[in-house]
C-alpha cells in the first residue's frame, strides 16, 4: 500500500484513540445528573454582572435577574460597568424605587478589559455565594436554587450550569453542547470540570482568587484555581441558562477563536496541574489538553495527508476527499446535516481551536474584545 496512505490511516487512529477511550469510560460509569447529593438551602447571594455597552439589552437581563426564584432580600446585585452608552441609566431607572435586591455600581473610568473588572467586583461581592452572569444570557429562574443547592456540599465550592436553549437556533452550536454536556458530567463524576462557562458560574465567596488581568478565560480560570486549593468545582445540568450563537462559518470564528485561545493559554499557563489533584489531574485536564491542544494540529495534519494520499492513490478522483470534506463543512454551517450535525459540531470546534493555536503563537490575545452586536438582537 502507498506509504501516504499508511501514514494518513494512523493519524487518524491516533487521533482518534483517545476519544474512544474517553467514550468508553463515560458507557462504563454513565455519569447523570450533579455528582453530590444537593441540599437546598438559602445562602446570601452576590449576582455579579459585567457590562460593556449593553444598553439595548440591559434592561431585559435586569428583568430576567429580577425573576429569579429567590428571596431578594438575599441577593446583592453587583454590576461592574465600563460603558460609553447608556447601559448605566438604563440600570439606575430599573432600580429606582427598588429596594430590593441591592444594587452595587462599580463604575470604571475606562474599559479595561473584562478580568480586572470581574476582579473588582468580586472584591466588592459581600454575600456567601457569588454568581456570575453575562449581559447576553437568560437564566431559567430556578437556576441560582439548582446551583446552590450543588454548594451545599463541603466539597464543593463552585458549580456551572447547561445552555438548554440557544438563542438564535443554531443546531451547530445546540449540536456541541449536547456533546459538551455529557463530557462535562463525566469529568464531574470524575472529580471536577474545566470549563465554567459566561452565562452561569457560581462560586463560594471565601473561594474566589483573582484571576489574571489579561485572562480570556475568566470563569474557567476562576474554577481551575479553585480546584488547585483543593475543593471541587462541578458542573450540574440541571442548572440551567440560555445564550445566543451563530451557525454560520465566519461568524462563529471571532468568539470561538477568542475563547478558544484563552482555553488553551489557561491549560499551558498552569501545565504544572497535569497529574496532580485526583482524578482533575490524571484524567479530566489531561483529555482537555488532547482535545484543545493536540487533536486540532493532528485533524489538521490527518486532512492535508489524506488528500495527498487520495490524490496518490485515485489521481485526480483522489480530490473527491478534500471535496466531500468542503461540502460536510457547507451544510453543517447551514444546520442541514441532521443526525451528523454534531460531528461537524465538534470538527468546528477543532477548527477554531487550532486556528487559536496559531494566533497565540503569532502572540495575539490581549484582554478585550468587540463585543458582538448581532448575538444581541436575540435579546432586544
Ligand atoms: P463572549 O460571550 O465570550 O463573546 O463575551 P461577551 O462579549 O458577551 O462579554 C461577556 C460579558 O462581559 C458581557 O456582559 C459584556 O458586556 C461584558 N464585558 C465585555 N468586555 C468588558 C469589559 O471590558 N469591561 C466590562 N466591565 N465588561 C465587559
Ligand atoms: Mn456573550
Amino acid at each position: 500500500m502507498d506509504l501516504l496512505a499508511v501514514v494518513a490511516l494512523v493519524l487518524v487512529g491516533v487521533t482518534a484513540v483517545p476519544y474512544l477511550c474517553f467514550l468508553a469510560l463515560y458507557a462504563w460509569l454513565r455519569p447523570t445528573g450533579s455528582p453530590v447529593d444537593k441540599r437546598s438551602w438559602e445562602p446570601t447571594v452576590s449576582i455579579v454582572l459585567p457590562t460593556y455597552n449593553e444598553a439595548d439589552i440591559v434592561e431585559t437581563k435586569l428583568d430576567d435577574l429580577l425573576a429569579v426564584d429567590y428571596p431578594k432580600e438575599k441577593i446583592e446585585l453587583v454590576v461592574v460597568d465600563s460603558s460609553t452608552d447608556d447601559t448605566l441609566k438604563r440600570i439606575r431607572e430599573c432600580f429606582e424605587g427598588l429596594d430590593v435586591p441591592e444594587l452595587v455600581l462599580l463604575e470604571e473610568d475606562e474599559r479595561r478589559g473584562l478580568a480586572p473588572a470581574l476582579n473588582d467586583a468580586y472584591k466588592a461581592a459581600s454575600n456567601d455565594v457569588v454568581v456570575k452572569t453575562d449581559c447576553d444570557s437568560k437564566l431559567s429562574p430556578d437556576a441560582l436554587r439548582e446551583a446552590v443547592a450543588n454548594l451545599a456540599d463541603d466539597d464543593v465550592a463552585a458549580v456551572t450550569g447547561q445552555n438548554v436553549e440557544v438563542l438564535g437556533g443554531s443546531e451547530v452550536e445546540s449540536g456541541y453542547r449536547s456533546v459538551q454536556s455529557h463530557i462535562q458530567q463525566l469529568e464531574s463524576h470524575l472529580d471536577s470540570t474545566l470549563i465554567f462557562h459566561g452565562p452561569f458560574s457560581a462560586f463560594e465567596n471565601d473561594a474566589i482568587i483573582p484571576i489574571d488581568p489579561n485572562s480570556l478565560a475568566d470563569d474557567t480560570e476562576l474554577a481551575l484555581k479553585i480546584r488547585r486549593n483543593g475543593k471541587r468545582v462541578i458542573f450540574d445540568p440541571a442548572v440551567h441558562y440560555m445564550e445566543a450563537s451563530h451557525s454560520a462559518f465566519r461568524k462563529r470564528r471571532k468568539q470561538k477563536d477568542r475563547r478558544g485561545m484563552g482555553l488553551i493559554r489557561l491549560l499551558v499557563q498552569h501545565r504544572d496541574a497535569l497529574g496532580k489533584y485526583g482524578k482533575y489531574g490524571k484524567i479530566v485536564l489531561p483529555f482537555n489538553w488532547w482535545f484543545m491542544i493536540v487533536s486540532p494540529w493532528l485533524v489538521a495534519v490527518s486532512l492535508i495527508i489524506t488528500t495527498g494520499a487520495a490524490v496518490s492513490l485515485f489521481g485526480v478522483g483522489g480530490v473527491a476527499f478534500p471535496t466531500l470534506v468542503g461540502a460536510f463543512a457547507y451544510l453543517g454551517q447551514n444546520d442541514c446535516l441532521g443526525p451528523f450535525q454534531a460531528f461537524y459540531s465538534i470538527f468546528d470546534t477543532q477548527v477554531s481551536l487550532f486556528r487559536a493555536s496559531v494566533e497565540l503563537l503569532r502572540g495575539k490575545g490581549d484582554g478585550t474584545w468587540e463585543v458582538d452586536a448581532e448575538l444581541r438582537e436575540a435579546f432586544e
